[in-house]
């Protein structure tokens, strides 16, 4: 199923807008109930104006929650934003560490979002346990279990260490425009012969093809002959 979801999603990604470590840092935490989309949006004008940890440390709150507005629940992620940037300058002069166990110690960081951060900003591989992550996994039998951090460990069992990065942006691209919560696209879906919980969706594969989302669409649509 990697292997098929590979030749699916060539080019996965991370689809947040960075260019160091703690531009991924900050995205991540404004990305929480908000959309990629949204995130990159804001997070231009957001960078320049705040470009280090300092930065942060010593912003202005009322200026930042304004910016970050848009990305929804701002007053926490400001606390947030603010409080890493504190930390970073305390702790590791400004740097964000490399280490899983060093950064969810960190405010706003819990251990999907630095996951995130070592699989894409330090090339160190991780799983990301999102919603889409889990709700696929679990859709494919490969856990029943809900706990994010189990489903980490369970999955990181079964996939190699240096997939792991890599997996994750393709299961999320394939939750993101396949695989959806409501109505998946079985009949339309790269995975349906391998997949327990095909027919969870339209299995029409014409019904299913208007469900594809995303830039790849004509390219999901060929793999699987439509
Ligand atoms: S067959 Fe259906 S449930 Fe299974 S992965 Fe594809 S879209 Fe999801």
């Amino acid at each position: 199923m990697n292997r098929e979801l590979a030749l699916a999603f060539p080019d996965a990604h991370c689809e947040l807008d960075f260019t160091n470590p703690l531009e991924l840092a900050v995205a991540t935490i404004l990305s929480a109930q908000c959309t990629d989309v949204r995130v990159n949006m804001t997070t231009p004008a957001l960078f320049a104006k705040y470009p280090t940890a300092r930065d942060y440390a010593e912003a202005n709150r009322t200026e930042l929650e304004e910016m970050i507005r848009p990305t929804g629940f701002y007053r926490n992620k400001a606390n947030s934003l603010i409080g890493l940037g504190q930390a970073l300058v305390e702790q590791y002069d400004g740097v964000l560490p490399n280490k899983l166990d060093k950064l969810v110690q960190l405010p706003g960081i819990g251990r999907k979002t630095a996951n995130v951060i070592l699989g894409n900003a330090f090339g160190v591989p991780g799983i990301t346990v999102d919603t889409h992550f889990g709700r696929l996994v679990r859709r494919w039998k490969w856990t029943d279990e809900e706990d994010p951090v189990k489903v980490e460990h369970i999955v990181g069992d079964l996939i190699e260490r240096k997939e792991w990065t890599m997996l994750s942006h393709r299961v999320i691209f394939h939750g993101r425009r396949v695989c959806h919560a409501r109505k998946p696209a079985c009949g339309a879906c790269i995975l349906a012969k391998d997949c327990p919980s095909y027919g969870t969706g339209p299995t029409d594969p014409a019904q299913a093809a208007a469900l594809i989302k995303g830039p790849e669409t004509e390219h999901l649509l060929e793999l699987v002959g439509l």
